[in-house]
C-alpha cells in the first residue's frame, strides 16, 4: 500500500534536492533516482523517461520495478545500498533494462542519494551504449548474475574490481586477497603455485560477510584491460556443504557410530604411529607399544534380559568412562560388540597398563543408570606389548584376546598378559564351547540325585547335572558350567534342568516316592527376569507341585545394589517353592541376609560339617543361629557316621554326603530307595 502511494505520488522534494534535480532536468544523459527499500524510480529526467519509454514521471515512479526483479539482483541492490552508506561508494555496471520487454543495454554508474526521509537511494547516470556485439553484452549479463565471485587483484592482492557476487562476499570492498583466506599460509601457498604453473587451484578456508566458508579458489595471471599491468584474475565457488559432507564421511568412516570412539580402521593406523615410535626411540630408553582388549564381563545377559537399548546405554557409558580412565593421547577403541580397545605407548608399557587397570576398575565398578534401573558390570582385560608379543597389529590383537580369555577362564574382573604357548589353550577351549553347543542342543545332559536324608528316611534329593560327553565319558559340572556362564548359554541349561528335575518329581511321586527335589540355580539364571514365568509354566506343564521343588542360591548372588533379588525371591516363595542358601560358610556368611531374604533352609557347607575339633563351635553357631531364624538346617558333605552323630547332637535332621549315597544316576537312585 505504502510504495503504491508514495511511488504514485513522490515525496515533496526538500530545498537542497530541488536545486539538485533542477540540474539535472537540465542535462542531457538520463538520470533517475532509485528508491532501494520500495523497488521504485523515485525521480528521472526528461532523457530517463525515454529510455524507460514513461509517458509522465508519475507513471514512471508508479511502476513496480520489484516484480521481475530477481533474488540475486536483489540481494545485490541491498549490498550496494550498505556500501552506500558505509562511505562514497560507487559503481559502474552494464545494465540491461527492458522498458515494454524490449532489451536496452546501458552503461550505469551507481552513487548514494540521501533521500528527504533519511533513507539511502540510488541515484544512476546512465549512458546508452552504442553498437554492442551481442555476444559482450550476454557476457556482461553472464558476469553479472553468476553466483561465481571474480574478481580482479593487482600482483600483490589489491582488488581493482569485483563482480557482485564477489562483492557481496567480502566482508569490506577493501579487502585484500591474503585478508580474505583464513590461513596464513594459504597466501603464500597461491603465490608459489602462481609462479610455478601461472595458474592455480586451491580450496581453502576463507572469510566472508557470512562466516567461515570452504572455497574453491581459481587465480590465473592476466594483464589488466585498464592499465595493462598485470593482474591476478581469480575466481571462487563456495563448495563449503561438499567439504562438510567429505569431513562428516571421513568421521564415519573412522568412528563408531554408537559410542562415537574410533574403530578398527582408525585403531590400525594409530597402531602404526605408535609402533613408529616405538621403532624410532632411543636404545638407551626404548619404548614400548600395547595393544589392550577390554571385554565386558556378562554382557550378553543385560541385553539379552533387559534389551538392546538397556544394552547400547551401558556401552556409551563404558565408553566415557574409559576415556576419563586413559591418559591424554592413550586410544580408546571400539570395534563393535562389548569390545574395547586401547592403544598405549610408554617405557614400561606393563606398569602402565596396571595403573590404567585399576583406574578402569574404579571407573567401572560405579552402578550404571540404565532406564531407570542400576546395572553393575565388570570387565576382563588382556593385554600384548610390542616388541615383545609381535610386530604387527593383527597378531598383537590376538594375542591381547587369548590373554583376556584366559583372564576370563580364571574368573574374569583381572588383567592378563599375553603368554607364549596359550594358543594351544586357547584351541582346546573353542573345541568345548562347539561341543557344548551341540550338547545343548542334542540335550546331552542328564541329572544324578544324591539323597537327603530326613529323620532315618530319604525325603528328598538334590538334584546335580552331569554332561554325557560321547567322547569324554561323564564330565562335572564345574568342568562345564562356568564356561556355558561365558558363553552365555547357562540358562538354556537351567531350563533343561528344571524341566528334567520337574517331571522326575512327578513320575517318583507316582511311583510312591513322594520327594521333595533340590535343583541348583546359578546367578543368570537367578538374574534373569523371565525366571518366575518359566518356573511357573513349567510346573503347570509337567504337573509337577511347586512344594515339592527347593531352589538353591548362593549368598554372591544377593550383592545387588536394589531390591530386585529380594523381589525375585519373594515372587518364587510365592509360587509356593522353597528357597535354599547353599554353601553356606564358605562366601560372605552375611548374617544381615538371613534375616532379610525369605529362605527356608540353610545348607550349611561342607567345610563346617567336615571341621576339625577346635572348629566345631562355629558349626554349632550356625545351627543355633538357623533355630533363632526358623531356617531348617541341612548339612551338606556328611562323610562318616561321626560326624553324623556329631551333627545330631547339635540339633541338625537332615543331611547329604557320602556316608549316606553319592549323587546317583535314576536307576541307581531308585535302587537306594527301595532298599531303603
Ligand atoms: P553344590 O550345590 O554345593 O553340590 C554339592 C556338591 O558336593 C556336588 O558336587 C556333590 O557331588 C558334592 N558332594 C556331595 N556329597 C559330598 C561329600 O560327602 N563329600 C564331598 N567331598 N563332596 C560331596 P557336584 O555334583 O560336582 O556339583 C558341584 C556344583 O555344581 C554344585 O555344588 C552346584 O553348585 C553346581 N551344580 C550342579 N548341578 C547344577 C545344576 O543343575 N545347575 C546349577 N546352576 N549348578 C549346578
Ligand atoms: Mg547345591
Ligand atoms: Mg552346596
Amino acid at each position: 500500500m505504502r510504495n503504491t502511494r508514495s511511488g504514485a505520488a513522490p515525496v515533496a522534494p526538500c530545498e537542497h534536492e530541488a536545486i539538485a534535480l533542477r540540474a539535472f532536468a537540465r542535462l542531457q544523459m538520463p538520470i533517475w533516482i532509485f528508491d532501494i527499500d520500495r523497488s521504485r524510480i523515485h525521480w528521472a529526467n526528461a532523457p530517463a523517461l525515454q529510455v524507460w519509454r514513461a509517458s509522465s514521471l508519475p507513471e514512471l515512479c508508479a511502476r513496480d520495478m520489484g516484480r521481475d526483479m530477481s533474488a540475486s539482483v536483489a540481494t545485490r541492490l541491498a549490498q550496494y545500498q550498505a556500501d552506500f552508506q558505509c562511505g562514497d561508494a560507487t559503481f559502474n555496471e552494464q545494465w540491461t533494462i527492458y522498458p515494454g520487454g524490449k532489451p536496452v543495454p546501458l552503461h550505469v554508474h551507481y552513487s548514494g542519494w540521501a533521500l528527504p526521509d533519511g533513507r539511502m537511494a540510488m541515484l544512476c547516470q546512465g549512458e546508452r551504449v552504442g553498437t554492442q556485439s551481442p555476444e559482450s553484452l550476454r557476457s556482461v549479463e553472464a558476469l553479472l548474475h553468476t553466483p561465481m565471485m571474480i574478481a580482479l587483484y593487482t600482483l600483490e592482492g589489491a582488488p581493482l574490481w569485483r563482480n557482485p557476487a564477489s562483492r557481496s562476499s567480502v566482508r569490506d570492498a577493501r579487502e585484500t586477497l591474503s585478508q580474505r583466506f583464513v590461513q596464513e599460509q594459504a597466501w603464500q601457498q597461491l603465490a608459489a603455485a602462481l609462479a610455478h604453473a601461472g595458474e592455480a587451484t586451491l580450496t581453502m578456508a576463507v572469510h566472508t560477510s557470512a562466516g567461515q566458508s570452504w572455497h574453491e579458489v581459481s587465480a590465473r595471471r592476466r594483464l589488466d584491460a585498464v592499465t595493462g599491468e598485470a593482474a591476478l584474475l581469480v575466481s571462487e565457488t563456495d563448495v563449503t556443504p561438499l567439504k562438510q559432507s567429505e569431513a562428516q564421511a571421513l568421521y564415519l568412516s573412522d568412528h563408531d557410530s554408537l559410542t562415537d570412539l574410533p574403530n578398527r580402521a582408525y585403531a590400525q593406523r594409530a597402531f602404526e604411529r605408535l609402533a613408529m615410535q616405538v621403532a624410532q626411540s632411543p636404545a638407551a630408553q626404548p619404548l614400548q607399544a600395547a595393544v589392550v582388549i577390554i571385554d565386558l564381563d556378562h554382557f550378553k545377559d543385560i541385553n539379552d534380559s533387559w534389551g538392546h537399548a538397556a544394552g547400547d546405554q551401558l556401552l556409551q557409558q563404558v565408553a566415557q568412562r574409559l576415556r576419563g580412565a586413559v591418559r591424554h593421547g592413550d586410544i580408546v577403541a571400539r570395534f563393535g560388540g562389548d569390545e574395547f580397545i586401547v592403544l598405549l605407548c610408554a617405557p614400561q608399557v606393563r606398569d602402565e597398563i596396571a595403573h590404567i587397570h585399576l583406574r578402569l576398575r574404579e571407573a567401572l565398578s560405579q552402578p550404571y543408570a540404565l532406564e531407570g534401573r542400576q546395572a553393575r558390570v565388570t570387565a576382563t582385560v588382556g593385554a600384548s606389548v610390542l616388541p615383545d608379543h609381535g610386530s604387527d597389529f593383527a597378531t598383537l590383537l590376538q594375542h591381547a584376546d587369548l590373554a583376556m580369555y584366559r583372564a576370563k577362564a580364571a574368573g574374569r574382573d583381572s588383567l592378563s598378559f599375553y603368554q607364549p604357548g596359550s594358543t594351544e589353550q586357547l584351541r582346546a577351549r573353542t573345541e568345548l564351547e562347539d561341543d557344548l553347543r551341540q550338547a545343548l542342543a542334542r540335550r546331552e545332559f542328564m541329572l544324578f540325585y544324591q539323597p537327603r536324608v530326613g529323620s532315618g528316611r530319604t525325603d528328598g534329593a538334590e538334584a546335580l547335572v552331569r554332561w554325557r560327553h560321547p567322547v569324554r565319558g561323564l564330565v562335572m559340572p564345574g568342568d562345564f558350567i562356568p564356561v556355558l556362564e561365558s558363553m552365555g548359554r547357562m540358562r538354556e541349561l537351567g531350563r533343561q534342568v528344571l524341566e528334567m528335575a520337574a517331571r522326575q518329581q512327578v513320575a517318583w511321586r507316582g511311583a510312591g516316592w513322594p520327594l521333595q527335589l533340590s535343583i541348583n540355580l546359578s546367578s543368570s539364571e537367578f538374574e534373569d527376569p523371565a525366571l518366575v514365568d518359566e518356573l511357573q509354566q513349567t510346573l503347570a506343564r509337567t504337573g509337577c507341585a511347586a512344594a515339592a521343588l527347593e531352589l538353591e542360591i548362593t549368598e554372591s548372588m544377593l550383592l545387588a545394589d536394589d531390591d530386585r533379588p529380594l523381589a525375585t525371591l519373594r515372587a518364587l516363595r510365592g509360587l509356593g517353592v522353597s528357597i535354599a542358601l547353599d554353601d553356606f560358610g564358605t562366601g560372605y556368611s552375611n548374617l544381615a541376609y538371613l534375616q532379610r531374604f525369605p529362605f527356608s533352609t540353610l545348607k550349611i557347607d561342607r567345610r563346617f560339617v567336615q571341621a576339625p575339633g577346635h572348629e566345631r563351635v562355629l558349626t554349632a553357631a550356625i545351627v543355633s543361629l538357623c533355630r533363632a531364624l526358623k531356617l531348617r538346617p541341612v548339612a551338606e558333605g556328611v562323610e562318616t557316621a561321626e560326624q553324623h552323630r556329631w551333627l545330631r547332637s547339635l540339633g541338625i535332621q537332615e543331611f547329604q554326603g557320602y556316608h549316606f549315597a553319592r549323587p546317583l544316576d535314576v536307576a541307581a537312585f531308585e535302587d537306594y530307595l527301595r532298599a531303603g
